[in-house]
């Protein structure tokens, strides 16, 4: 860019600044303010995307090109407005023009509130894809819900988390367009009705319904600078423009408004579960709600090009469920073909799976959807109905298969019948798909191998793996400037599009001046997140120290209770001046718990007991710190990740189905501890063995051991450190006010089996540990570490997942 080009470009922003402070705000622009300002950027760089994003949709349009629907009941998006500038490429026309009315554009950008429409690993997820999708040209979309009130801000209260509500849209988002024009009509309750049509054939429709409108509200997904925009499209309930008439006319007005408010409630609030089903009946209206929204878009899309015939259907669509939340799709899809389109059960079926994918996000048993069979009857009589048809069929060939099995008819039945019958939700989602995958090998193998054992053995070409990814948008460009600068400068810009290019930077992973810049960017991160915990805690802390890092959901199988025996160790070192050369730590953890699970809200008290007595002690000094970092988020997480040096992904082997934080730390040059879990195997093979610290029982020995019968017992009784910091737990050295307050973890550990296997990792977790402290100190072998774990790195990118899925599942190729 010419510098005159630039200073047009500067001026010309400045203008729409100006001009959408004044007349989309009716804000007078002098003197300039931040608030008003920071909405008058966004508008102006809106407006450059919306340009691009109505050539985009009109591309779509003359290639008729088949098109990816991605369905997710969740997005994490994080702030657009900085990713929206990278992705047009005008940081340094929006710094230029920003700073002319004495403003920072960093400053500027953290005026965003934080879209918080997912609860963690999964949200964040469909968000990379979102991104990817745009920059590799996938002709896609994501479909899900505007939640009014997004997961929940968490604040730590006396040791405890405290939930308050997220009213992210209380001042409208102006990424969010509204089309309160476009509206579907969507049923629940009423009853499934038999008829006989012309011919005579038995028929079903759907009456005597309650109705909720959706109206479809987007938000634009700009690619990196390839000038491509797709869009996510949310869909939020507002009550059908009429009131009820019957409620009307016995003359309860009162009572009709208020049955009209209560419709809204579909898309008011996010349920904060994360791998655990709340079993509730409005979570399943949402998942209904947004799918039938969903597929009366796709199929409006679909006549457009099509007409009468559904034959081509599959060749035009393919939809992806993100786990089995909204699995209801198939029987929706049946629905629609068989009782509205009038195609033959069979050819419906056919088209169906044909159609959709679906993604495996777990193994544990207690995360597998099931929903009470007497609440589908209720809330959707006509799928249920279309389910229990299905599973006829389905049954009958799997009798055809195993004849006399009635053990394997019924573990593959999609009703549960244990108890109160249940629909098995991740059972139809397999059956009516023709691809169904794990996210990462390990997962996809288990899923094989057990939790969908017989599945895999009836449809063994079902089964395949695609390894979860992140954007190195936002999980290297982004959020470490000054990293993605160093990189740029040894190796070009191209990485950003092209990951695999990080490679280029093992050549320097020995030359001692790269490494003093490598570590200097990292101790301007670790300075720039000191800050922010001063700010938001009041503590100093020194960014000389090792930063130890776990961020994540807080969940037993993710053993932040292996991680806090580490740190009562280490106490206990120090306190004996056992430790001779100690290597100053500072022990991060963030993360958020369901608020109904208790042993998770118990582990954020016990991390912030511990941390304020090991904090206090004197005798410790800056040897060891223990930071609890509120609520964790997307910003928080790219604050906090470029910072960290040590990455935590400690679960017990088998139970993390990938993770996608274990790829973000690497990518920023942190080095792992960890377990064979999810992708770090994947990550531990690409970035070398000597480049990675490994401790704890495989998967497979997991299962042995527990099948032996496992006893959490005798290693107490054997591991003196180990018997110690339990004991300190157990005694009430971190609650001094309530002796007994921790005796659910001790209990959960000691005498109810452990059954996350803590007990049994420990000495193997304290001994790599030792290894990483030893390794620390040694500064260049460390540099070298870290510049190899970004440089293997690029296989993570989530472009080259979204590649896996658009040539092996979707059929999809890339437009233009
Ligand atoms: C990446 C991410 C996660 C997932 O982290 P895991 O360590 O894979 O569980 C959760 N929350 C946020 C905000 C994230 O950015």
């Amino acid at each position: 860019m010419g510098d005159t080009q630039f200073a047009l470009q500067v001026q010309a922003l400045k203008e729409d600044i100006q001009r959408h402070v004044a007349h989309t705000l009716g804000g007078d622009p002098y003197p300039p303010r931040k608030g008003r300002y920071f909405l008058g950027l966004c508008y102006s760089v809106r407006d450059r995307l919306v340009t691009k994003w109505l050539e985009t949709q009109r591309s779509f349009y003359d290639t008729i090109s088949k098109r990816v629907y991605y369905l997710s009941l969740e997005f994490l998006p994080g702030r657009f407005l900085m990713n929206y500038i990278q992705a047009l490429g005008i940081e340094d026309v929006c710094r230029e023009a920003v700073q002319s009315f004495g403003m920072d554009l960093d400053e500027l950008v953290e005026e965003e509130w934080n879209p918080g429409l997912g609860n963690g690993g999964l949200g964040r997820l469909a968000s990379c894809y979102m991104d990817s999708m745009a920059t590799c040209c996938i002709p896609g979309y994501g479909y899900g819900i505007l939640y009014d009130y997004g997961i929940f801000y968490q604040s730590i209260v006396n040791g405890y988390q405290q939930e308050s509500a997220d009213n992210w849209l209380r001042q409208d988002s102006p990424w969010v367009f509204r089309r309160g024009n476009f509206m579907y009509k969507i049923h629940f309750y009423g009853r499934s009705e038999v008829y006989y049509d012309s011919s005579g054939a038995e028929r079903f429709r759907w009456v005597d319904t309650d109705t909720v409108m959706a109206m479809a509200c987007d938000i634009l997904i700009p690619g990196y600078r390839n000038d491509y925009v797709t869009n996510m499209r949310l869909w939020k309930a507002v009550s059908s423009r009429e009131f009820d008439l019957s409620e009307f006319n016995e003359g309860d007005y009162i009572g009709a408004v208020e049955s009209k408010v209560k419709s809204e409630n579909i898309s008011k609030v996010l349920y904060p579960n994360d791998h655990s089903p709340s079993g509730k009946e409005l979570r399943l209206k949402q998942q209904y709600f947004f799918v039938a929204a969903t597929f009366k878009d796709i199929l409006r899309r679909y006549r457009k090009n099509n007409y009468a015939s559904f034959e081509n259907f599959p060749n035009q669509v393919a939809v992806q469920l993100n786990d089995t939340h909204p699995a209801i799709a198939i029987a929706e899809l049946m629905r629609i073909l068989v009782d509205e389109e009038m195609v033959a059960w069979h050819e419906a079926w056919k088209l169906c799976q044909k159609t959709f994918a679906y993604t495996n996000h777990t193994v544990l048993p207690e995360a597998l959807e099931v929903w009470p069979v007497e609440l589908l009857w209720r809330v959707l009589p006509r799928h249920m109905q279309i389910i229990f048809a299905i599973n006829h069929f389905f049954l009958e060939e799997v009798r055809r298969w195993k004849p006399g099995r009635d053990d394997i008819v019924r573990a593959m039945s999609l009703i549960g019948e244990d108890g109160p019958q249940t629909v098995r939700m991740a059972h139809l989602a397999i059956v009516g798909s023709h691809t169904v995958n794990g996210v990462a090998k390990l997962h996809s193998d288990i899923l094989k191998k057990r939790l969908f054992r017989n599945f895999h053995e009836f449809f063994p070409e079902k089964f395949t793996n695609v390894t979860n990814g992140i954007t190195p948008r936002r999980w290297l460009d982004g959020c470490n400037p000054e990293l993605s600068r160093l990189i740029t400068s040894v190796i070009g810009p191209d990485w950003v599009r092209d990951l695999s290019l990080l490679e280029g930077l093992a050549a320097y992973a020995d030359d001692p001046d790269f490494q003093q810049r490598w570590l200097t960017v990292k101790r301007q991160n670790k300075k720039r997140l000191a800050r922010y915990v001063l700010r938001k805690l009041g503590m100093g802390i020194n960014p000389a120290s090792l930063f130890d890092v776990q961020v994540k959901r807080i969940h037993e199988y993710k053993r932040q209770l292996l991680n806090v025996l580490h740190v009562i160790t280490l106490y206990n070192r120090i306190k004996v001046q056992d430790e001779e050369v100690h290597t100053p730590r500072i022990v991060f953890f963030g993360g958020k718990a369901a608020p109904g699970y208790f042993m998770a809200k118990l582990i954020i008290k016990l991390i912030n007991s511990v941390a304020q007595v090991i904090n206090a002690d004197t005798a410790v000094g800056n040897s060891l710190k223990v930071v609890f970092l509120p609520n964790y988020c997307v910003s928080q997480a790219e604050i906090v990740i470029p910072a960290a040096d040590l990455s935590e992904q400690i679960s017990t082997a088998g139970m993390e189905a990938s993770g996608t934080g274990n790829m973000k730390f690497a990518l920023n040059g942190a080095l792992t501890i960890g377990t064979l879990d999810g992708a770090n195997i994947e990550i531990r093979d690409l970035v070398g063995h000597e480049n990675f610290f490994l401790f704890g029982l495989t998967e497979e020995e997991v299962v042995q051991m527990r099948a032996q019968g496992y006893n959490p017992w005798a290693i107490y009784e054997n591991d003196v450190e180990l018997h110690k910091a339990l004991d300190m737990i157990a005694c009430g050295h971190f609650s001094p006010e309530n002796k007994d307050l921790f005796r659910p973890i001790i209990d959960a550990l000691l005498h109810n089996g452990d059954y996350y296997m803590v007990l049994a990792d420990y000495r193997s977790y304290i001994q790599a540990q030792e290894a990483v402290s030893t390794a620390y100190r040694d500064t260049s072998r460390w540099a070298r570490m870290s510049i190899l774990n970004t440089a293997r790195m690029g296989f993570f990118s989530s472009d080259r997942a979204i590649m896996e899925y658009a040539s092996r599942i979707w059929n999809v190729d890339p437009i233009r």
